[in-house]
C-alpha cells in the first residue's frame, strides 16, 4: 500500500515540477513579448518598426523566418521608404501587396490567424524570397479600424512548432500591437514629409533645403570636403505655359526634376526652391565634378524632347549655375550656405546672359571670400 502511494507521490511530484518549469517558460515568455511590444512602442521612426520585427524579434525568438507584409495598393508606403533612403533591396522580407483582396483570401476563417503547414500559394506569398519551404507556419491578420492592412508571418523547419489550433495569445496581442505601431510610424512619416516635400514635384522643398544646406556646409568646413551646389532654372519657361497650358506646365516641372533626380546620389540634396527652379547640393564633390554633372543633366533635359500626350514634342532647356564650397574658402561661418547658394544663382544669371542652355561655373567664392574677410 505504501508503496502505492510513494509511487504516486513521485508521479505528482514529478507533474508539479513539468508544470512549474512551464509556468516559468510562459512567464519568461510574456515577459519577453512585454518588452518587445514595448520597444514596438517606443519605436522613433517606421524604420525603427521595421526592424524591431523582421530583426530584433526574429533573433530573439529564433525564428526560423518572419516576414510583414503590407498592403500598399497606391505605392505610397514604397515611396515614403524611398524618401527615407530604406533601401528595399536590403530587406527582402518586407514585402508589399497592391490587391488587398489576395492578401484576404489567405485568411479564410473570418481573418483569424493562420497556423499548420504551408502550401505553394501561401509560400509564395508570404515568403517569396525563402528557398526552402517551410514546416509549419503561422500568419497573423494586421488589422486596423476593422481593415486588413498586412500579415506578420512566421516560418518554421519544425512541423510541430506552429499546429493549427494550439493558443495564439502572445501573437495575437504582437500582431495587434504591430498594426497600431505601423499605422502611428506611418502617419508620423506622412506628417514630417508633408513639411519638406514639394507638394507638385515630390522633390524637397525650399524649407528642407535650407536646413540640410547648414547642415552639409558646417560638416563640409568640418570634414575640410568640397561641397558645391547648382542652381537650375528652365530656360523660357513662361512661353511653355502660355503656349500649351498652366497643366502641361506643371507636367514639364514633374518632369526635369525626375530628370535631375536621377544624377543625385543618396547624400546629396535636390530640391525645388520655387517656380521653375531647382538646387542641388552635392556632397564631397569638386567644382570639376558638380561641372561635369551639371552639363551631363543639361545635355540629357535638351536632347530628349518632352513627349506631351497629344504626342507634340516640346524642347526643353535649363541653365545650370554651379559653386563649389572648398576648404581654402574662409567665409563667414554664418552664412556660409547662403554665400554659397547666391554664387551659384550668380553664376546662373551668367548662363542666361550668355544666351541659356549651358552651365557656368563662379570663378570661385573668392569674391566672397573678399566680402565676409
Ligand atoms: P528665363 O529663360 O529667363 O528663365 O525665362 P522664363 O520664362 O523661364 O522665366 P520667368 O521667370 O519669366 O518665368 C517663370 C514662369 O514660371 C512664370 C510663372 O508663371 C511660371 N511658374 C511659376 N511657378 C509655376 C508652377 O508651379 N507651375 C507652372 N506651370 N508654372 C509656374
Ligand atoms: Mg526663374
Ligand atoms: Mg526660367
Amino acid at each position: 500500500m505504501s508503496h502505492h502511494f510513494s509511487k504516486e507521490n513521485a508521479e505528482l511530484r514529478k507533474r508539479l515540477r513539468a508544470l512549474v518549469t512551464q509556468a516559468n517558460e510562459n512567464q519568461s515568455k510574456l515577459h519577453r513579448f512585454q518588452d518587445l511590444q514595448l520597444r514596438l512602442m517606443q519605436a522613433t521612426s517606421l524604420a525603427d518598426v521595421l526592424e524591431t520585427i523582421l530583426y530584433a524579434y526574429r533573433r530573439e525568438f529564433e525564428h526560423d523566418a518572419v516576414t510583414l507584409l503590407l498592403a500598399d495598393k497606391n505605392y505610397e508606403i514604397r515611396r515614403i521608404l524611398k524618401l527615407l533612403d530604406w533601401d528595399r533591396n536590403e530587406h527582402p522580407d518586407l514585402l508589399f501587396v497592391e490587391n488587398i483582396q489576395t492578401l484576404q483570401q489567405a485568411f479564410t476563417d473570418n481573418l483569424r490567424p493562420r497556423l499548420g503547414a504551408c502550401d505553394g500559394t501561401c509560400n509564395l506569398l508570404f515568403f517569396p524570397q525563402h528557398n526552402r519551404s517551410y514546416s509549419s507556419i503561422a500568419i497573423f491578420p494586421l488589422i486596423r479600424q476593422q481593415s486588413l492592412i498586412g500579415a506578420l508571418s512566421l516560418g518554421s523547419y519544425d512541423a510541430a512548432r506552429f499546429v493549427a489550433g494550439s493558443a495564439t495569445d502572445f501573437l495575437s496581442s504582437l500582431s495587434a500591437v504591430l498594426a497600431i505601431c505601423l499605422e502611428n510610424a506611418l502617419n508620423n512619416e506622412r506628417l514630417k514629409l508633408l513639411g519638406i516635400l514639394d507638394p507638385l514635384t515630390g522633390v524637397h522643398n525650399r524649407r528642407y533645403f535650407e536646413q540640410r544646406l547648414k547642415e552639409e556646409c558646417d560638416r563640409a568646413t568640418r570634414l575640410q570636403q568640397p561641397l558645391s551646389c547648382l542652381y537650375f532654372d528652365l530656360d523660357h519657361f513662361k512661353v511653355i505655359n502660355d503656349e500649351h497650358g498652366h497643366s502641361t506646365g506643371d507636367t514639364v516641372l514633374r518632369h526635369v526634376s525626375r530628370q535631375i533626380k536621377k544624377f543625385m546620389r543618396v547624400s546629396d540634396v535636390m530640391a525645388r526652391l520655387g517656380g521653375e527652379e531647382f538646387s542641388a547640393l552635392l556632397v564631397n564633390t569638386t567644382q570639376e565634378s558638380a561641372v561635369e554633372i551639371a552639363e551631363r543633366i543639361r545635355q540629357q533635359i535638351c536632347a530628349e524632347p518632352f513627349a506631351m500626350p497629344d504626342n507634340i514634342k516640346l524642347k526643353i532647356t535649363i541653365s545650370i549655375g554651379c559653386a563649389t564650397l572648398n576648404s581654402d574658402c574662409q567665409l563667414n561661418l554664418e552664412n556660409t550656405g547662403s554665400q554659397l547658394v547666391k554664387a551659384a544663382d550668380q553664376a546662373l544669371y551668367q548662363a542666361k546672359h550668355q544666351g541659356r542652355n549651358r552651365v557656368v561655373c563662379a570663378e570661385s567664392l573668392l569674391k566672397l571670400d573678399e566680402q565676409s574677410a
